[in-house]
């Protein structure tokens, strides 16, 4: 069985954890968007260097260059059979239109939204301790999030994908949480 999800929610919300959870349960891949660009800057690409200044800025990387790498990185042989767990993509509605139209047909299971209220992910992402995590860059993502990446929820909601679930609590609950809500979609 492929399974292909991808999980929503305000940057602070533990979408990473509960990857951990689900790739673990479904045997997917995990595609944090996030990661892939810290790796590249890491090694310093070109690509690297010219989305370390938007990403220490809080910004959002050029969707023509995000949709590539997913576009990628979703026909490899350990997404493309079990299926993935999109983590931190699609962010924007140009985004979410590419992925559509590069699953064609297969389109996606589900669109999970991992939902702590903004008071809580504030305090949770000055408590990691990032170095990309200035007060100011959290508080540009937690903006753009609501200018650029809410739309994208209402985008899936239309298309009768989208799947809240309460991110209030522990690992653990969440996790049972949010295989339960997984399995009805599937
Ligand atoms: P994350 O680890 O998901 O919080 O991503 C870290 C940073 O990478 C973000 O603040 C953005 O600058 C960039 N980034 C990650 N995913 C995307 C995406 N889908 N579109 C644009 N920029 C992204």
């Amino acid at each position: 069985m492929t399974v292909r999800l991808v999980i929503f929610g305000r940057q602070g919300a533990g979408k990473g954890t509960q990857c951990v959870n689900i790739v673990n349960t479904y045997g997917v891949a995990h595609i944090s968007t996030g990661d892939m660009l810290r790796s590249a800057v890491a090694a310093g690409t070109d690509m690297g260097l010219r989305a370390k200044e938007v990403m220490d800025a809080g910004g959002l990387v050029g969707d023509d260059i995000i949709n590539g790498i997913v576009a990628d990185r979703i026909t490899e042989p350990d997404a493309a059979g079990p299926g993935f767990v999109l983590d931190g993509y699609p962010r924007t509605l140009p985004q979410a239109e590419a992925l559509l139209a590069a699953l064609g047909e297969d389109g996606l299971d589900a669109v999970i939204n991992l939902d702590v209220p903004l008071d809580e992910v504030t305090a949770r992402m000055k408590g990691r301790g990032r170095e990309d995590d200035t007060d100011e860059a959290i508080e540009r993502r937690l903006a753009l999030y609501e200018q650029e990446t809410r739309p994208v929820l209402d985008f899936f909601e239309e298309r009768g994908l989208l799947v809240t679930v309460d991110g209030l609590g522990t690992e653990e609950e969440v996790s049972s949480r949010l295989i339960a809500a997984i399995n009805e979609h599937l």
